[in-house]
């Protein structure tokens, strides 16, 4: 046990080396910083990174990586990180985030849903490029995530039929970033699944190979941008009534006898503003 502790309050590691394989393309030369979320996005920028399993509450929080700037990842190469990334795909993350930010935050009126637009074949490439940039050293591998790279690598390519995007509200300042978590069940009925997440202000993000109903409902699928051209747009609908709860799919949830399995590459960043509380919710 005192092994254990002592493993999960050690500090995260977020750049392995300054020279190395990208975590995306695989090729190798110097790395870069990636932020996770781009710069641009609503939300503080000074943050205290720990391991998603220190934020359970199970444990004292221990030492925390802290960033004054936002959370980076040293971990791509610049064509992936400066072209694709900052070139190309995160503008219209950071629109729409932005976009949505001010609808929820706008005084005027309390809509019962929130209809927006997005350019979702821009918006998916930089949410997943993110994603493989969460933790050093691990080259994008395996089912999930060959489509993953080969999608954000190929800008003319097809989002692919063999994984799933899902986007729902996230009404938190707290950051998680997960990078293959799978997520279990001892009901009758409840499927597991594996999914990369990222959740920021206002918006979560989930990559998964499973379309069933534990990730169906409650959230935004955009299968519709599989016949749209790389900067087309597509109307969404989030329904202002049924948010997910604020831990899901990430921590366990009492009522249904889940579990849930995270790597290295689980993070929660805490803004430095907020007391250093227990997260679990
Ligand atoms: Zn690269």
């Amino acid at each position: 046990m005192g092994d254990y502790t002592d493993r999960l309050q050690a500090r995260i590691n977020t750049q392995r080396a300054d020279v190395g394989h990208c975590n995306i393309c695989g090729s190798f030369g110097r790395l870069t910083k990636d932020h996770v979320p781009p710069k641009g996005v609503p939300g503080p920028s000074g943050f205290d990174l720990y391991r998603i399993q220190q934020a359970t509450g199970a444990f004292p929080l221990g030492r925390a990586r802290t960033f004054q700037n936002g959370v980076t990842f040293k971990t791509l190469c610049k064509g992936c990180n400066n072209d694709r990334l900052g070139g190309t795909y995160d503008r219209a993350l950071v629109s729409f985030c932005r976009t949505v930010s001010a609808m929820l935050e706008s005084p005027l009126s309390l809509p019962s849903k929130i209809n927006v637009r997005l350019q979702p074949n821009l918006v998916c490439r930089a949410v997943i490029g993110h994603m493989l940039a969460i933790d050093p050293g691990r080259i994008a591998a395996g089912t999930m995530e060959e489509p993953m790279k080969t999608y954000f690598l190929d800008s003319h390519a097809v989002f692919p039929s063999d994984i799933h995007f899902f986007l729902w509200l996230y009404p938190s300042q707290r950051r998680v970033q997960v990078r293959g978590a799978g997520r279990t069940s001892i009901s009758r009925g409840v499927n597991p699944f594996v999914f990369s997440l990222l959740k920021f202000f206002p918006l979560a993000f989930m990559v998964t190979q499973y379309e069933g109903p534990e990730v169906a409902s409650g959230t935004v699928s955009l299968q519709g941008m599989r016949r749209l051209g790389l900067t087309s747009d597509l109307d969404i609908v989030f329904p202002l009534r049924s948010i997910r709860s604020l831990g899901w799919p990430e921590f366990p949830s009492d009522d249904d006898g889940s579990a849930v399995l995270h790597g290295s590459g689980s993070t929660v960043a805490i803004p430095k503003a907020a007391k250093a509380t227990p997260l679990r919710k």
